[in-house]
């Protein structure tokens, strides 16, 4: 019996040519790592590490930027064997054009830090799980099995759950999205499943947008939804069950996928959008729409009593013509997805730590992913 995760079905509904590729056949994927894949991993790790310790004795900032960066050097070393390896053209995909390796480093940096100076002494509630693994079944029967790995569950004063996850993108979700967001609610069913836990809990879901300064959105989902939830996810896994072919599904994604270099349909979408964009780049310029940083909800610059530690990327060629990020993350372990967002303080996960500074991040930095 297959057991099924959220990326695994999300993966056959955005494209079930790639799920295919990535499922059934199981090819080792053609090209490298997606280069904001990499910086999430590595963020996830840097939370791992900052919540294994802080039992113990809370990182000082530069202790935990450290960490992120020793962190990121081993995996950029690997990356460049991979690429030697392989005879990748570049150790990390990176697709759009003008950051390099360095900019997402540095990209990286912020989110540490600006993390770590919304919730230093990190005391909002105590951490009860890390990479927590959940397996449910979505039917009394146990005939569709789902998996699952919750990035931190923490318990609050007042013996709430909070499921948190880690987002490095650059978009933030709406109130709108968030209520079509699976994953968290999802793996609420495998809390309620778990012995340790079990159906008596309350439990809410908590997003951390690291590339904003007011990064949280929390959602709940009751009872009726959570059942909706079940029968929608069966519905999706009996679809993928009786699938007899995987038709490609070109569109944006294709610039990310991994299996592009040997997908005829998607090279064919990107080329055939790049054409378009250099024929409308011919046309007289219209001005450029310049995008509002909303207020308050902006990324940190680094402290100013803190040199950043630069990245040195070697002699190695560390970009390359546009290919593909991963459209999704890979299954856990390894990385990590979520219902109302929430102005109503009440329907936040208190913020006891110092109070952040006044942060501001150009529209270019936000431009990164
Ligand atoms: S390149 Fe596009 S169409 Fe081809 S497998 Fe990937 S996502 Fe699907």
């Amino acid at each position: 019996m297959t057991i099924y995760s959220y990326s695994r079905i999300n993966t056959y509904f955005t494209c079930p040519a790639q799920f295919q590729f990535r499922y059934i056949e199981r090819r080792p994927s053609p090209a490298a790592e997606g280069i904001e894949l990499f910086l999430g991993s590595r963020f996830h790790e840097t939370m791992e590490h900052l919540y294994q310790q802080v039992p113990h004795r809370v990182p000082t900032v530069n202790q935990l930027l450290n960490y992120f960066q020793a962190h990121w050097e081993k995996h950029w070393k690997a990356a460049l064997d991979k690429q030697k390896r392989e005879n990748y053209p570049a150790a990390l995909r990176i697709v759009q054009e003008g950051p390099t390796v360095e900019d997402y480093f540095q990209k990286g940096q912020l989110f540490v830090e600006n993390y770590y100076h919304q919730y230093h002494p990190f005391d909002q509630d105590k951490t009860e799980g890390i990479e927590l693994k959940v397996l449910f079944d979505l039917d009394p029967q146990g005939h569709y099995k789902m998996q699952g790995f919750i990035d931190r569950l923490g318990r609050d004063d007042e013996g709430v759950l909070w499921i948190h996850d880690y987002k490095t993108s650059s978009r933030k979700m709406s109130q709108e999205d968030v209520k079509n967001e699976d994953q968290l609610a999802l793996y609420q069913i495998g809390l309620s499943q778990n012995s340790k836990f079990g159906p008596k809990e309350k439990i809410k879901l908590i997003w951390h947008f690291v590339a904003f300064e007011k990064d949280q959105v929390t959602a709940e989902r009751n009872e009726k939804e959570i059942g909706w939830l079940k029968d929608k996810y069966i519905s999706k896994i009996q679809t993928i069950e009786k699938a007899k072919s995987f038709p490609t599904k070109p569109g944006v994604l294709c610039q990310w996928c991994e299996y592009l270099s040997v997908c005829g349909d998607g090279k064919g979408w990107v080329e055939n959008k790049k054409k378009k964009q250099g024929q409308a780049a011919e046309k007289p310029a219209s001005p450029p729409e310049i995008l509002p940083v909303p207020a308050g909800d902006a990324l940190s610059k680094p402290s100013p009593e803190r040199t950043p530690p630069s990245f040195n990327p070697g002699p190695f060629p560390v970009t390359e013509a546009p290919t593909a990020p991963d459209a999704l993350p890979p299954e856990k372990p390894g990385n990590p997805t979520s219902a109302v967002l929430s102005s109503d303080s009440s329907n936040t996960l208190k913020q006891k730590g110092k109070k952040s500074r006044s942060r501001v991040v150009s529209v270019d930095q936000l431009s990164l992913f």
